[in-house]
């Protein structure tokens, strides 16, 4: 079993060191974040890993920071598949007239510019891959609907707070069993939901239309569509539901999608990597960390917006009250993170040099909520830095943290993870939930409304204290691992998560 102890940090910390005070003002009384965030958001808008936008996003960055006279460069790790969104618009042609809410998925072809216009088939219920390739064929030249329908548009909280209790619990059921009959029916044509697509693009589908509901009010998750030729858009609950039921009542309605984006080929991709040089030990390092990337439903706010605007604007305030820190403090802004750790991981493997020499990894990745939870991350004496560092901090920003240490080694999830499997002391600085899971993460929800600057600003602040601690402690933080335990599963010893090296060449199959 292993050793674990969740306390509130910083039981009875005063602190009376004038930087802390100086930092608390600066993030206070003269926060850049709401500009950052108009600029990034607004401005340059979502960044799909390839993307033009991503490009933009990463240049803007290093003018950022050399504007505050902190160096910046882009540090290139790969290269993807360039697509640039456009404009695109879905209008139902028959049994009547009207827009229809919904979008392109990323990485979906583009339609030219008069549209393709076609009836629209539901995906039925197969239960077998025989049955399921003798009706492949009727796909051709239809729009072909390949979600599960939703009965119910409301959000599981709004009907236990108005619903009987039985009708609550009556609604539960039901859904749990037509999702199950759904997944059965995937199941028996031998596809996934992942390579269906390709199987209906090669019967000659005119295009694709899914529903991926995210299980709030009006918000669907966007991810990419998976084809080569035919543009796959995602619609929301509301209208999928209506032309679910015109087909159950024998109305074959028609859209027509029109959809713009740009196929750009190949472009490389970077991390933004901004550094302020330490005096007393340059050769050690803080890593201030978040990814840049974001899928592109929205503007990617939540997702990773906050945790960058969080670190440019720690590093803003650093430069200025603390311009020779006695360590280097370093900001990794990562491209493709999305796709599976990759800027991150590409950093690692280009400076293997430096991880011995990191005194600590601070990762913003989850909202925009306050800092509501650390784990010392199997790192053995994390408790004892961590512990003193968040001690600096007033206790308002703290008194709600939950510390778990030694905690468990992250083997995904975000960029911290990365570093912790080069063993490096790296740490997620987990936030409060504001309901990220359900409305923003990684959906058509996630814009610059979302974010609640209040708790980004406390995160500003608490993080410049932190690394203000982890760059002045004499000592350098430990990278001694737990001992892992005995999965119960198999009876062997849990092993520390692998250094693995980044997709350098994406976007291809
Ligand atoms: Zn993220």
């Amino acid at each position: 079993m292993m050793l674990s102890t969740v306390f509130a940090a910083n039981l009875n910390a005063q602190t009376t060191d004038p930087m802390v005070q100086k930092i608390m003002n600066e993030t206070y009384q003269n926060s850049q974040l709401e500009q950052l965030a108009y600029e990034l958001l607004d401005g340059i808008g979502p960044r799909l890993v390839g993307s033009p936008k991503m490009q933009q996003s990463h240049d803007w960055a290093v003018e950022r920071f050399k504007n505050w006279g902190i160096d910046a460069k882009n540090e290139q790790w790969g290269e993807w598949k360039s697509w640039e969104r456009g404009t695109s618009t879905i209008e139902m042609v028959a049994p009547h007239n009207r827009s229809i809410e919904g979008m392109q998925l990323a990485f979906s072809p583009a339609t030219g510019s008069k549209g393709v216009t076609a009836d629209v088939v539901m995906l039925p219920e197969f239960s077998s891959a025989s049955q399921f390739q003798s009706w492949l064929p009727s796909v051709k030249g239809k729009f072909v609907m390949v979600s599960q329908y939703q009965s119910t548009g409301r959000p599981e909280y709004n009907w236990k707070e108005f619903a009987t209790p039985e009708s609550f619990e009556k609604m539960k059921k039901d859904s749990e069993a037509a999702s199950e009959k759904w997944q059965n029916s995937i199941k028996a044509t031998g596809e996934t939901s992942r390579t269906l697509n390709a199987k209906l693009e090669a019967a000659g589908a005119a295009g694709i239309i899914s529903s991926n509901w995210s299980r709030g009010f009006g918000v669907n998750k966007i991810f990419s569509a998976g084809t080569k030729k035919i543009p796959v858009v995602d619609i929301s609950l509301e209208d999928y539901g209506q032309l679910y039921r015109m087909i159950q009542h024998k109305t074959t309605p028609k859209l027509k999608i029109t959809a713009n984006s740009k196929d750009r080929g190949m472009a490389p991709t970077f991390n933004t990597v901004a550094e302020i040089r330490g005096s007393d030990k340059p050769d050690e390092y803080i890593i201030l960390s978040a990814h840049l990337d974001s899928w592109d439903g929205g503007t990617g706010a939540t997702d990773n917006g906050t945790g960058t605007i969080t670190m440019m604007e720690v590093a803003r305030i650093l430069k200025k009250l603390y311009p020779n820190p006695k360590r280097t403090i370093i900001v990794g802004l990562w491209g493709s993170e999305e796709q599976g750790l990759n800027g991150s991981r590409g950093y690692v493997s280009a400076h293997k040099d430096q991880m011995p020499k990191i005194q600590a990894v601070f990762n913003q990745d989850n909202g925009t909520g306050r800092i509501a939870n650390i784990s010392g991350q199997g790192f053995l004496h994390a408790y004892d830095y961590l512990g003193r560092w968040l001690n600096a901090v007033p206790k308002e920003l703290t008194k709600d943290i939950k510390t778990t240490f030694p905690g468990f080694p992250g083997g995904g999830g975000s960029d911290h993870a990365s570093f912790v499997a080069a063993g490096v002391p790296a740490f997620m600085l987990g936030s409060l939930n504001w309901s990220y899971g359900n409305y923003t993460w990684h959906t058509n929800r996630d814009t610059y409304d979302k974010i609640v600057f209040d708790d980004v600003k406390s995160n500003v602040a608490l993080i410049a204290i932190l690394t203000y601690m982890a760059s002045e402690d004499p000592e350098k933080a430990s990278g001694e691992k737990i001992k892992l335990p005995v999965d119960s599963r198999t009876g062997e010893r849990m092993k520390w998560p692998e250094v693995k090296e980044p997709i350098r060449k994406g976007g291809l199959d």
